[in-house]
């Protein structure tokens, strides 16, 4: 038999965006900022001070392609947690602080890789500032101010009226000038609202008025459907103009689903190299099979394959066999039968019954090549301005 031959479905071959210069940080051993690729952060759900617990659903969302990981920390027994977490953890902890400054102490003393603020709620936070400073300078910690519109600062309340986007900035911005006054710019900055419109412009402007790196979020984006919805527009409003440096989706569902949505919007905006990709048509009065089902029997006897594999399953022989040829692999369906393509040739024609298990076999051959060839086991793509 020849061997097929192979290829990356093209990540764009230019940028989506030049992205934004910003500062580098590091979290832990992930870059964010300065060029680095887009990372992908979500947030335990579980009480931090349940270590056991907390650390399953770490390795859980570690498992599903998390990059960095948030804990809250709300009382005395999950900041007595905090260094175990951190220590075991296999990617970087960062400790969510609010209202207690004394927390913050604490999880730089137990090494999180990034402590979250929020100014709006912190007591005293502009007094405490210079010793946060020093104490994260010297522990190489950086901090994250998260501005978030729901707990505003608020004087700046009384100043706006309501968390517009210009309110979200100056509180952000003002807080990091604090820091800066005392030579401290380890700093990325999130100005979060759960409405994606007032998010896109907070951010838009932000991104004009200082070079940290910025966390992109919608807060409380709400159930999966909508908040992926959400997400997915702000985001790439926001990183089709090249601003976002680390990017967490807020769903009211389990967190590993939010890495799956994160990571698919950086595929789908070719920020990282894409994996398996199922190109199917929606159907439609030409339809000579049933492509709702056929596409979703491709899809799951596919799923968790790692490698840039596109397969494109269509309905008819209008636009079938220009995709499928397009495709690493692909079926044209039509009269009862399938064309089969791999890398646009056709290899064999069969009975509609047999199709979906001739694209899993045909799929697991060029997959079993492709890791072979080291192909889809990199760095993900990424635009570097
Ligand atoms: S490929 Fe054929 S069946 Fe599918 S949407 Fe296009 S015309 Fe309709």
């Amino acid at each position: 038999m020849t061997a097929v031959p192979l290829g990356v479905p093209e990540v764009p071959a230019r940028p989506i965006a030049e992205r934004r210069v910003s500062r580098r940080i590091q979290v832990g051993p992930v870059a964010v900022g300065g060029g680095a690729p887009v990372s992908v952060q979500s947030m335990t759900t579980t009480r931090t001070s349940d270590i056991g617990a907390t650390l399953q659903q770490i390795a859980e969302l570690t498992a599903s392609g998390c990059q960095i990981v948030r804990v809250a920390c709300p009382t005395q027994d999950d900041a007595d947690a905090l260094a175990t977490i951190a220590r075991k953890s296999q990617i970087p902890v960062i400790a969510d602080i609010h209202f207690q400054p004394k927390y913050v102490f604490a999880a730089i003393e137990a090494g999180c890789a990034a402590v979250r603020v929020n100014p709006g709620n912190i007591k005293q936070f502009d007094d405490r500032v210079k010793e946060i400073a020093q104490a994260a300078q010297d522990h190489g910690t950086p901090i994250r101010i998260g501005v978030n519109a729901g707990s505003l600062d608020r004087r700046l309340l009384q100043k706006y009226g309501k968390a517009t986007p210009e309110a979200l900035v100056e509180s952000a911005l003002w807080e990091a000038s604090l820091f800066e006054e005392h030579g401290f710019r380890d700093i990325k900055i999130s100005v979060k609202h759960n409405d994606p419109v007032v998010m896109i412009e907070a951010y838009r402007q932000l991104a004009e008025q200082c070079d940290y790196p910025l966390h992109l979020g919608v807060t409380e984006a709400g159930p999966a459907f909508q908040g992926t919805i959400k997400s997915a527009v702000a985001f790439g409003a926001l990183l089709s103009r090249g601003i976002g440096d680390t990017i967490r989706v807020s769903l009211s569902a389990p967190p590993a689903e939010e890495v799956k949505v994160g990571i698919q919007i950086l595929e789908s905006l070719g920020l990282r190299q894409r994996r398996l990709e199922i190109v199917s048509c929606p159907s439609c009065g030409r339809a000579q099979v049933d492509v709702y089902k056929l596409a979703d029997e491709v899809t799951a006897g596919l799923e968790g394959m790692e490698v840039p594999l596109r397969v494109a399953v269509m309905g008819c022989v209008v636009n079938g066999p220009g995709e499928a040829r397009e495709a690493d692999l692909g079926v044209a369906s039509g009269n009862g039968k399938g064309q089969i393509f791999v890398k646009g040739e056709v290899i064999k024609t069969v009975p509609e019954s047999k199709i979906v298990e001739t694209l899993i076999e045909e799929a697991m051959k060029i997959a079993e090549q492709m890791e072979q060839d080291g192909v889809g086991s990199g760095e993900p793509a990424v635009t570097v301005s």
